[in-house]
């Protein structure tokens, strides 16, 4: 079939998200035949290197043979089963691994990351309800905070406590309320402010709002280090650690989306280690399953699963999705798990995050304020008077055969872990072709 059929099918077709579907008017669907390692790979054989990850999933390339023989051998045993009621060997797994790895346990599935943000927000929520019966009770405690520009999902409850405009304002007559905390984005310091010093006067702020409101918070929601989606956006640890201190002296639960942050992506396997904090919720999603399957995760405490373990129904948690723990996610997220443990990839991943610091200081050439990197991220504002950069952007890093979305002025480079150095030269070369063109 030629590329155009199949282009114009896919229009009249499918409703392809995070897109004014008219804009496609201009800007062509790229039909993807096939991918192999870090490279995407189109109908007429054309390349793009996939400095995204395709959307922050793929940790280990394109046709891993290692997740994908794990997929295959889980094919031919079992499928899926529901969970409520049933249990198999990879979920069992990948439960004790993914409490091993975090410190917390009691996983709860979903297949992806909005659903996981739901569900932290509910359990919070329906904590504090259940210990109601009891001299503890706190029913008051039924709001939740978030940061300034945070991002955790656009279902509607994920969306009540997301703060990008574009994506919420629309909805907002739906949503709950919930209020925002100055973010800790060191950008926003003042000249001469360390990122540390800025964290700590946030994370004052944070406290005055709690200590005047804990008595209606159930929890804050917070991405841990790097608020990516609001343009990686990067602040110091300093704010995780008082804003854990200040969760735990006024009763608040901590509920920390390490969606696009959690597995390495920063640096350590999840974004919290750096701060050396426990939350009460931990959110995971996006690379769990290398960017294979759609699955996510809670992990909480023993103190939360014990407020609901009960021989009343309605003090369990009653929420449910159809592929809950389906066996062919755990299986994928097991062996994408495992090849952290053989490759050592958090330790190469440090000098591979060296290499790309160090070949991207040529962008300092340009005009780009803040060039900044937290592990396998890399970021940097573009002064361009350019309206519509973003997209002038990813149009012309297509034509030199890499995938970039820029985020309002921001590029960055999420690359997938198995990225070569020379891949890496090839990504900032093809990006500094592409800012030429435009710049
Ligand atoms: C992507 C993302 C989500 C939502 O995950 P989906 O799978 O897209 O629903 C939530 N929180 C953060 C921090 C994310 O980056």
């Amino acid at each position: 079939m030629s590329n155009q059929t199949l282009l114009n099918r896919s229009l009249q077709s499918v409703w392809h998200p995070c897109t004014q579907m008219k804009h496609h008017e201009h800007f062509p669907l790229i039909p993807i035949e096939r991918g192999d390692g870090v490279w995407l790979i189109d109908a007429d054989g054309k390349r793009y290197l996939d400095a995204l990850s395709s959307w922050w999933v793929n940790l280990f390339g394109h046709n891993n043979p290692r997740i994908k023989d794990a997929i295959k051998l889980q094919l031919d045993t079992l499928e899926h089963v529901m969970l409520a009621g049933f249990t198999h060997e990879p979920v069992v797994n990948l439960s004790e691994k993914l409490a091993k790895l975090t410190g917390l346990g009691h996983a709860f599935y979903a297949s992806d990351g909005a659903s996981a943000t739901e569900i932290a927000l509910k359990m919070s929520f329906h904590y504090w309800r259940n210990l109601h019966a009891d001299a503890k009770a706190k029913p008051l405690k039924t709001k939740f905070i978030s940061l300034k520009n945070s991002y955790h999902g656009e279902t509607l409850g994920a969306l009540g406590v997301t703060d990008v405009a574009i994506f919420k304002d629309t909805y907002a007559p739906l949503l709950m309320q919930s209020a925002q905390m100055p973010s800790p984005d060191f950008r926003l310091s003042a000249a001469g402010e360390s990122a540390e010093d800025f964290a700590l006067r946030c994370a004052l702020a944070l406290e005055l709002y709690i200590s005047e409101h804990h008595h209606e918070l159930a929890a804050f929601i917070i991405e841990p280090l790097v608020q990516c989606a609001a343009g990686m956006a990067m602040y110091h640890p300093s704010y995780l650690r008082r804003a854990r201190e200040i969760c735990t002296q006024y009763e608040v639960h901590l509920i920390a989306d390490e969606i696009a942050v959690g597995f390495g992506r920063t640096g350590t396997m999840f974004a919290c280690e750096q701060a050396d904090i426990k939350p009460d919720f931990m959110c995971l999603s996006k690379g769990i399953t290398g960017g294979y399957l759609a699955l996510s995760a809670v992990l909480t405490t023993e103190k939360v699963y014990q407020a609901f373990y009960d021989d009343s129904a309605l003090k369990g948690f009653l929420h449910s999705h159809s592929y809950t723990g389906n066996p062919l996610a755990c299986s994928a997220a097991l062996a994408t798990l495992a090849i952290f443990d053989t490759d050592q990839v958090i330790a190469k991943n440090k000098q591979k995050a060296a290499y790309l610091a160090s070949q991207a200081s040529v962008f300092n050439d340009l005009p780009i304020k803040h060039l900044r990197q937290q592990g396998m991220i890399l970021a940097f504002d573009v002064q361009s008077k350019q309206t519509k950069f973003a997209s002038a952007c990813y149009t012309a890093a297509l034509s030199q055969g890499l995938l970039l979305r820029p985020i309002g002025n921001t590029v960055y480079f999420m690359p997938p872990y198995t990225t070569t150095e020379s891949e890496i030269d090839f990504m900032i070369e093809a990006t500094l072709g592409a800012l030429r063109q435009l710049l």
